[in-house]
């Protein structure tokens, strides 16, 4: 059985009877290899190597830290096959969409470049007499990411490359369900250039998240994963005086007025609802047709549509999307679809039962189309995060608005119409972070930043873009005055003013 070890200090490193976690094939439902899960005192030695090194980095020049990104940059493009297909065979995505994956991540890091500009302060030279003011941004130490499993290259690019490119030293804890690509990319920075302890990857469960959020020495930490974790993140790094920014889950709607070009509007759909299996914290799992007329041309084409659909093997260039990633997670979804039928929803293509002929042991899911679903169905409020796509029909422009504005995620919401009078009060009033306009899957692109709003985000700042700049550094401001050697300014016990 192949094992999967923590990447410390330049290289891989196991401890002897650690415990340790399956990695499945989710394409076969076999276990492929185990990855070791840390322990806190296991994390200290992560924190030793980082310790050590990351002094020496942040007084490396944002030039020479920026080459070094620029070289990681070009050995993720050298390694991307490679990696993607890595990446699907422990997500289960399709190949083209594991090099989305990576591709996504690769592009911060290329916003990482331009550090040298990013990081400048600001100086007023004459804020009083014979006094400049000048402020710098200086990186926090040793910072920590916790990233969860359906964008195993992406999302730990988004923080790790910000993170380092600012001067610290980035623990990162990756999904225990898909870690080899994660440590893949920690070897590639170290062949990079870039020294060893200053992208450490240490793997776990609970145990090694509760030692990173207590750690003195950690500064922030970023998440990404589910709601209720990444609100019990937030509440402990806050405790313990961290900073922290954490992203959770999200419902996503696409909202459909009467008149956006139709065949348009359910390519798109259908793309992002059963695009990675529905496991996408930016899938639109939820659409809103306007009107019921509307609602009715939409369903007799989406129907079409999700009939031309199949599920296959990652390395099947005809499949749309793969395997969910466990068996349990699969089980889980189903019951969500059993749940809306016990809720009086109209199930229209049931997904389950789906076998792929070869690979019955697979986590397969055909797709699914749930009509007539209604606000107060539980199966509408919660997350489901498979290949399953939900009408919520509405009368009105102000009801449609109003479904995505109160629900309690708020990560992405997609308007379709014509009418660009509606869509800009759309974009104006919904109370959604990441909104697209004729755009099903609203991810911001690299030099501005991604975060959702309500359960979909807990902290101030977003990922990436300028707020990553901000989230990894904190700002110095130094008020300078130097002797002229004239006349001693009159002692004052008045606060400062400027008069
Ligand atoms: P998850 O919450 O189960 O796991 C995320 C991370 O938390 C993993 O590293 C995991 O090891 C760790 N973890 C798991 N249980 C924990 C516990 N009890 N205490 C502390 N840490 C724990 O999420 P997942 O299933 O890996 O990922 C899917 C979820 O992530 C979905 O809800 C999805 O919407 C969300 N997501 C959100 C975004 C976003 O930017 N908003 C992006 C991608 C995924």
């Amino acid at each position: 059985m192949r094992s999967i070890s923590h990447f410390i200090h330049g290289k891989s490193v196991s401890f002897p009877g650690a415990r340790l976690s399956d990695v499945l094939d989710p394409s076969t439902g076999a276990v492929q290899a185990q990855v070791e899960l840390a322990t806190p005192s296991q994390l200290q030695k992560a924190m030793d190597s980082a310790l050590s090194a990351q002094p020496d980095w942040a007084a490396t020049n944002p030039q020479r830290r920026a080459r070094v990104m620029f070289r990681f940059k070009e050995l993720i493009e050298a390694n991307l096959d490679e990696m993607a297909r890595m990446l699907s065979s422990e997500h289960g995505k399709v190949i083209a969409d594991a090099k989305g994956d990576i591709q996504r991540g690769l592009e911060v890091v290329e916003f990482a470049c331009g550090i040298p500009h990013l990081l400048k302060g600001d100086y007023t030279e004459g804020a009083g007499p014979g006094i400049d003011v000048y402020s710098v941004r200086q990186p926090l130490g040793i910072v920590a990411g916790i990233t969860p499993f359906n964008f195993p290259a992406m999302i730990p690019l988004w923080m790790s490359a910000m993170a380092i490119a600012c001067g610290n030293a980035f623990i990162l804890k990756p999904s225990e369900r898909d870690p080899s690509v994660p440590v893949r990319l920690a070897e590639l920075a170290l062949e990079a250039g870039l020294p060893a302890g200053i992208l450490n990857v240490v793997h776990g469960d609970k145990e090694i998240v509760d030692a990173i959020l207590d750690h003195p020495d950690i500064k922030a930490v970023s998440f990404v994963g589910s709601s209720d974790i990444a609100n019990y993140v937030y509440q402990r790094a806050a405790a313990n005086g961290k900073r922290a920014q954490c992203m959770g889950g999200a419902k996503n709607h696409g909202i459909i007025l009467p008149d956006a070009d139709m065949d348009q509007a359910v390519a798109d759909i259908v793309g992002a609802a059963y695009g990675s299996a529905g496991e996408r914290c930016m899938a639109l799992p939820v659409v809103t047709p306007v009107g019921e007329a509307t609602a009715e041309i939409f369903r007799t084409k989406l129907i079409a549509a999700i009939e031309t659909l199949r599920p296959g093997i990652p390395s099947d260039p005809d499949a749309q999307y793969g395997p969910l990633v466990t068996g349990q997670h699969k089980a889980r979804v189903e019951s969500y679809i059993q749940m809306a039928a016990d809720e009086g929803a109209e199930i229209v293509v049931d997904g389950r039962g789906f076998q792929l002929q070869g690979y019955e042991d697979g986590f397969y899911l055909a797709p699914t189309l749930i009509d007539r679903v209604t606000p107060q169905m539980k199966s509408y409020q919660d997350e489901i995060f498979g290949p399953v796509l939900q009408i919520l029909r509405a009368e009105t422009f102000e009801e449609a608005l109003s479904y995505p504005s109160k629900h309690q995620y708020g990560n992405g919401v997609a308007i379709f119409t014509r009418n660009g009078d509606y869509a800009r009060k759309f974009a104006a009033q919904v109370e959604v972070g990441m909104v697209g306009i004729n755009v099903p899957i609203p991810v911001p692109v690299a030099y501005h930043s991604f975060g959702g709003w309500k359960r979909s985000g807990f902290g101030d700042l977003d990922q990436y873009g300028e707020d990553g700049v901000r989230f990894y550094t904190r700002t110095k401001k130094i008020t300078q005055r130097w002797p002229t050697g004239g006349a001693v300014v009159d002692q004052s016990f008045v606060i400062p003013t400027m008069k």
